[in-house]
């Protein structure tokens, strides 16, 4: 039978990718319990190995969602040793199952040497999908969706995270225009984000607090003005920042021209000309006209 469109049909919640062999990443909730899926908790019953961030907190989640089993734990410090060992459940046609602490394994979680190795070994790897503070943060934030560029923790020492931001910055230059998102701690927040304003302009943003939960809150403002505000108030909880994109770069002809030099090397005058109008941002028929003027 030929398979349906996504438009004729949808699957019924029975059809879990956790229900085969293979291994699921399982997104677990952000705050509210609640928004542990049917599909989710079915994966976590299913499984015949539960691996999880912190065997501590997801003994609370598993409690709540009413599921009675223990899960191993794979995180930073061990991820390297159980590979092989899931590896090995796995080729015996095992089902596993990754959550992490919160949310979806692998953003500023572990698993992802376990999900590239479980790739390379030719074992099937599905999702069950659900929360992430990250997307949540972005679709609250009112600034442009996408593109975005997901950033996780910023380094936590003043000196090394300026460096970070000015290589955000340098790659703003060189045409980037994308959303940003990063998590951070409450206590650097107003740090943080003075960081960001002095680097990279007094740029519209958003502080996401504590979402899905009791004391949820959504900030809207300028880097500098929110920087202002936890300064001198430090909040509590999970945080998300989203930064909105920097003006489009307009770059001199001469870095144009140098853009275009080294992207004509082993490329065609067309290629070279769609490569660099793309990322600079700048006409294509303005760059084919310098790429033209070079080649005299
Ligand atoms: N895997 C998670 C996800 O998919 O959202 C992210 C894990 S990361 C280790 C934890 C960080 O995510 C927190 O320090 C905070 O920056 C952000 N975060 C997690 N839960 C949050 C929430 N409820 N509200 C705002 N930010 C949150």
């Amino acid at each position: 039978m030929p398979e349906p469109s996504s438009h004729e049909t949808s699957d019924p919640p029975d059809a879990l990718p956790g229900a085969a062999p293979g291994l699921v990443l399982v997104s677990t909730p952000i705050g509210n319990l609640g928004d542990l899926s049917p599909r989710a908790a079915n994966a976590l019953r299913e499984a015949d190995l539960l691996l999880c961030e912190d065997t501590r907190t997801s003994a609370t989640l598993l409690r709540a969602a009413g599921i009675a089993r223990r899960a191993e734990a794979l995180h930073d410090h061990n991820e390297a040793a159980m590979v092989p060992r899931v590896l090995a459940r796995l080729r015996d046609g095992a089902r596993v199952a990754l959550i992490s602490d919160a949310g979806t394994p692998l953003i500023s979680d572990p698993g992802f040497r376990l999900v590239r190795a479980a790739i390379e070994a030719g074992v099937a790897v599905s999702a069950v999908p659900g929360p992430n503070a990250a997307l949540m943060a972005l679709t609250l934030s009112g600034l442009p969706p996408y593109p975005f560029l997901f950033l996780g923790f910023l380094p936590p020492k003043h000196a090394a995270r300026i460096a970070a931001i000015e290589r955000l910055r340098a790659a703003e230059a060189a045409g980037l225009q994308a959303t940003l998102i990063l998590h951070e701690a409450p206590h650097r927040l107003g740090e943080t984000l003075a960081d960001l304003a002095e680097t990279l302009g007094d740029r519209p943003a958003c502080v996401a607090r504590e979402l899905t939960k009791r004391f949820e809150e959504v900030r809207r403002g300028g880097l500098a003005a929110l920087a202002d505000g936890y300064r001198a108030e430090a909040p509590r909880g999970e945080i998300t920042v989203v930064v909105g994109p920097g003006e489009a770069a307009s770059l001199g002809g001469e870095a144009v021209d140098d853009l275009l030099r080294k992207a004509m090397e082993g490329r065609s005058v067309k290629e070279a000309v769609e490569l660099v109008a793309a990322s600079t941002g700048v006409a294509r028929r303005e760059v084919y006209r310098r790429a033209v003027e070079m080649k005299k």
